[in-house]
């Protein structure tokens, strides 16, 4: 076969385009990003032969192979895992296929062209670019991949112009070898950063790489002063030159060791390495239990949400091992829907190594697991909400919305519970101050004769200030919930009380103050309402079907008419919303 060109897709053109321009200034990043390639390629060659032996064609030493060379200036990778055939590498390599790419792209073009100022390290954060970021430090990548069980070998070259090729080739062994011709800024003695360093990529490696659980290897080059038969250094003699092939990472996983001699540092850099995060995650958790079920779990508060979490094609889920060997990945049996943005993993030697999927879902240790760390995470939760409010509205406005998607899901697993775990943790937007409040501190500071818990729904603050509905409470001083999410108040009708307090928008029907004053305007409305019964029949006669009724209204100030909605019916932001979902 001659060689092939093909050209990136779009959104690949555009992505190398910003790797190139280094929005990301962090050039390093690229060697984590390709070893973590490389340890999931092998990762998946070992899944698959636990039900294929003869994939592995008799070799079984998983391995990372790094050669860095000052001479021709490049960079080598390479790993003995799945490999790639020619399909998979134009879908995998020249396509993107992440939904959150996408999505971040074109947030990130809109931003531009609406001239905002962006800022590119904090965006690229929320998502992982992978294999591309080799393009920071490349002149040119070319990969040479077998895939496992099959006899073809493919290269792939591009030098990120827009293009890239593929051709036949032949490869001994199995898996992916990946080699990067190194920019001038990134090879040799006069380099920036010179990735040609073995001290350096050896560092690169223990820095981001350390808990690898393949070892990953690289030819070292010592020299050494010659010795007599006493083994003293001989005088003046000409050092030699030595090779010598060593492990670079120490593959002990940080889980296993004691909480008190992790520094932080280490804990960031297992998240990121280990679950392709950009940033320092905002919270993490370590715990070890012994007991019927004994289990250690290391987990983390990504710092921010995905762009798909609410998406279909977002993967919720831990990594679970046992006896620090890993069994599977994204395992939804652990946690509730509603902490889906958790990341981690749980090894515990009471989980059998070969169990499937289905069995899993029914195994009693998991739930104890699984119950466990929700108890866990729920009570850090709720301890954050009271100790340190700025870093709790950092994580709901990160994560927020998952809990209210929990509290109104409930509604369907006929779970009360869930709601009561979860109801003290919920922040609405409040016209007190404009700031966030608990649903505590609302029923706490209202007046003795409220009966309700009031709140309205609508896009914005302005639109809920504008209401003329607004007038009535702001006058009496009475606090209103700002629902700017449709979310919230699906959440809140599923809550329906708080404490006894009955939630009620501030469109639907009868206010029903209780206070004297109000008592007060009830009656005159109800005597206006009767001197005034023909006028309203006529109002109505001349709308017809458009409303159900008219009647004359005590909540008004400066407004003359004012639309609501049925007491029993939905509200008119969730009759919005449910024609929106009929859409
Ligand atoms: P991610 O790792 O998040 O999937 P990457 O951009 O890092 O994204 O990699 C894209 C895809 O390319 C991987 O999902 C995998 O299918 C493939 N790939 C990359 N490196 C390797 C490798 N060393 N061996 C096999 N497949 C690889
Ligand atoms: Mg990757």
């Amino acid at each position: 076969m001659a060689k092939e060109t093909h050209e990136f897709q779009a959104e690949t053109k555009q992505l190398l385009d910003l790797m190139i321009h280094s929005i990301y200034t962090n050039h390093e990043i690229f060697l984590r990003e390709l070893i973590s390639n490389a340890s999931d390629a092998i990762d998946k060659a070992h899944f698959e032969s636990l039900t294929n032996r003869d994939l592995l064609e008799g070799d079984d030493a998983f391995e990372i192979f790094l050669v860095p060379d000052k001479e021709s200036h490049t960079l080598t990778i390479s790993d003995n895992g799945i490999g790639m055939n020619k399909e998979e590498l134009i879908e995998n390599i020249g396509t993107i296929a992440k939904s959150g790419t996408k999505a971040f792209l074109e947030q990130l073009k809109k931003a531009k062209e609406s001239g905002e100022s962006v800022d590119d390290k904090e965006m690229i954060g929320q998502f992982g670019v992978g294999f591309y970021s080799a393009f920071m430090v490349a002149d040119k990548v070319t990969i040479v991949t077998r895939k496992a069980g099959e006899q073809q070998a493919w290269k792939w070259e591009s030098a990120a112009d827009g293009n890239y090729t593929i051709e036949e080739t032949e490869k001994e062994k199995r898996g992916t070898t990946i080699t990067i011709s190194l920019a001038k800024e990134f090879a040799g003695d006069a380099a920036e950063e010179d990735f040609t360093d073995q001290y350096k990529i050896e560092s690169l490696v223990k820095k981001y790489s350390d808990y690898v659980r393949y070892p990953i290897k690289m030819n070292f080059e010592t020299e050494e002063i010659p010795k007599d038969k006493d083994g003293k250094p001989i005088k003046d003699a000409k050092p030699e030159k030595k090779t010598e092939v060593r492990t670079l990472n120490s593959m002990e996983p940080l889980w296993t060791k004691n909480k008190a001699d992790i520094k932080k540092e280490a804990y960031n850099e297992f998240f990121k390495n280990q679950f392709h995060e950009w940033e320092d995650p905002m919270e993490v958790f370590h715990t070890k239990a012994e007991g019927s079920v004994s289990y250690t779990a290391l987990l983390c508060i990504p710092a921010h949400a995905p762009f798909n979490l609410y998406q279909q094609d977002y993967e919720p889920g831990l990594q679970l091992y046992s006896r620090h060997v890993f069994i599977m990945d994204k395992c939804k049996d652990l946690l509730p829907d509603y902490l889906r943005f958790m990341k981690g993993l749980v090894d515990s030697p009471d989980l059998s190594l070969n169990i499937s999927r289905e069995l899993l879902q029914q195994s009693r240790e998991l739930k104890v697991i699984g119950r466990a760390l929700e108890k866990n995470i729920l009570k850090a939760l709720g301890r954050k909400l009271k100790s340190n409010r700025e870093d709790y509205e950092k994580f709901w406005n990160e994560f927020g919305k998952s809990l209210k998607i929990g509290v109104y899901n409930s509604m369907y697993s006929g779970s009360s519970d869930t709601r009561e775990k979860l109801q003290d943790l919920l922040l609405f937007l409040s016209s007190k101050e404009g700031k966030l409040v608990t649903l505590k501190e609302y029923v706490e500071r209202m007046p003795e004769s409220q009966k309700k818990i009031y709140y309205a729904t609508a896009k914005d603050k302005e639109t809920i200030e504008n209401l003329p509905q607004m007038e009535t409470l702001r006058d009496k001083g009475i606090e209103v919930l700002y629902l700017l999410d449709p979310v919230d108040e699906f959440c809140l009708e599923t809550l329906h009380a708080y404490e006894e307090k009955p939630f009620h928008s501030i469109s639907r029907g009868d206010l029903d103050l209780d206070d004297a004053e109000s008592q007060e305007v009830k009656k005159e409305t109800e005597e206006l309402q009767k001197d005034n019964g023909d006028l309203m029949k006529d109002i109505k006669e001349a709308l017809g079907d458009k409303v159900a009724d008219v009647k004359v209204s005590s909540r008004l100030k400066s407004s003359a008419v004012c639309l609501v909605a049925d007491e029993a019916g939905p509200s008119l932001s969730m009759e919005q919303a449910f024609s929106d979902m009929k859409n």
